[in-house]
């Protein structure tokens, strides 16, 4: 197998299809929200920014109950 040329690929290179999705977001957004931003353990990992996120907290998620200060942090925010 001699690797000379660029021009060398003909099956088998096509398949890196989600290798990379491993987690499925119930809906746009939700890679931002306290909901799933705590699941992985963020206010551990990144305390600081963290509580930047619910200092204030002006809102309040209907489903897990989280407080936040930004309406776009939380899946079903009602105001306080
Ligand atoms: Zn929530
Ligand atoms: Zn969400």
């Amino acid at each position: 197998m001699s690797a000379t040329g660029p021009a060398g690929l003909r099956n088998g290179s096509l398949r890196r299809e989600c290798i990379m999705a491993k987690i499925e977001l119930p809906h746009p957004g939700h890679d931002k929200h306290l909901c799933y931003l705590n699941n992985l353990g963020f206010q551990i990992s990144n305390p600081e920014e963290y509580k930047q996120l619910v200092r204030d907290g002006k809102f309040m998620c209907k489903i897990c109950g989280r407080v936040a200060a930004n309406e776009k942090n939380l899946c079903k925010p009602v105001s306080l």
